[in-house]
């Protein structure tokens, strides 16, 4: 099998058809039809074996995450997912491998009618690039800018649990048997809030997805919007794996920390607040408010209304700090 057999028996298979896909796999270019009165949201992501997730991870859960976390930057500017495309680089033709990769990018992509529309082929070590493309309604897309002192600090779902797995997987920690599966689930099968994000158009003031760690994206929505937040730290959402596996100091710091949630981390105004959650209530994304910004352009935190310091680095890629 070559390039173009991989091509045609693998990634052209996808069965949904978008309308709005003019020219799908097979030209030199893709052409979607172009919305009025709407922009259209772009964002790329490439995940390295070995960097991004560890060499052991089965193809079905590398198809998988190389979408979502595509449709997780999407979901963060409130744009609802229309296209990828997929730039794929493999050591060699494995079919078995392909299958499966196939199979967890086209689950993905059918549950949020999205199509797989071009891409590119290569040979060499492994890596999966996905770039997604969205819709938002004119002017209707959120920001990492927008935020205000006096706003809100939310966050969706449950936080660290994907650091917890990888550490387990690492061997540096060991999970209880009944913590193992859903864990691992979190790190290899994270969702994209995308329904999440398109509520949130019309309440947020500011979002990003946590990728990179909670505090360090906050960092980013503070930078950008110039305020300062206070988080308390008693109501982070934080599973009972978490709890239970490395005790209330070490999981809230891993909370902080970890990488790979793909949760959305936004803020919201005084007024937002109810309408926000009734929103998030009815596409089924449950919210932790976890605190509020403050104009000081620090962010500071709280345990028991007691102030305690805290250590920030999520993941940065050519940071010594790497191991
Ligand atoms: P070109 O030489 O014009 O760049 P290619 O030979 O690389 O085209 O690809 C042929 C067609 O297959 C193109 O439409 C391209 O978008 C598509 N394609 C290549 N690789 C992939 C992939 N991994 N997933 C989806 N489509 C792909
Ligand atoms: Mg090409």
């Amino acid at each position: 099998m070559k390039e173009f057999d991989l091509i045609k028996h693998y990634f052209a298979q996808q069965g949904l058809n978008r309308k709005d896909v003019v020219l799908g796999i097979g030209d030199d270019c893709a052409l979607v039809q172009a919305a009025e009165r709407q922009h259209i949201a772009v964002t790329t992501d490439t995940l390295v074996a070995g960097v991004h997730f560890p060499v052991e991870t089965s193809a079905h859960a590398i198809g998988h995450k190389v979408v979502a976390v595509s449709l997780s930057d999407l979901a963060a500017v409130g744009a609802e997912p229309a296209w990828i495309s997929l730039a794929i680089t493999l050591p060699s033709i494995d079919e078995a491998w392909a299958k499966e990769f196939c199979r967890g990018v086209f689950e993905l992509c059918e549950f949020y009618n999205v199509q797989l529309i071009g891409g590119d082929t290569t040979q060499g070590p492994m890596s999966v690039t996905v770039t997604a493309q969205g819709i938002v309604p004119f002017g209707k897309h959120i920001s990492r800018t927008g935020a205000k002192a006096g706003d809100w600090l939310y966050v969706t779902g449950e936080i660290g649990d994907a650091a917890l797995a990888l550490q387990h997987v690492f061997g540096n920690i060991k999970l209880a048997q009944p913590f193992v599966e859903n864990s691992l689930k979190k790190l290899n099968y994270p969702k994209p809030r995308a329904l999440a994000g398109q509520a949130l158009r019309e309440y947020a003031t500011s979002a990003i997805d946590i990728s990179d760690g909670l505090l360090s994206d906050l960092e980013h929505i503070c930078q950008g919007s110039k305020v300062g937040a206070n988080i308390v730290l008693d109501d982070l959402p934080i599973s009972t794996a978490m709890f239970e596996t490395l005790g209330q100091e070490a999981a809230v710091e891993m909370a902080l920390n970890g990488g790979d949630d793909y949760e959305l981390l936004f803020t919201v105004s005084q007024d937002n607040k109810v309408g926000m959650e009734t929103a998030l209530a009815n596409v089924g994304v449950t919210v932790t408010c976890i605190g509020q910004l403050n104009p000081s352009e620090k962010i500071t935190t709280t345990l028991n209304s007691k102030p305690v310091l805290i250590d920030k680095k999520g993941f940065e890629h050519f940071s010594e700090n790497n191991v």
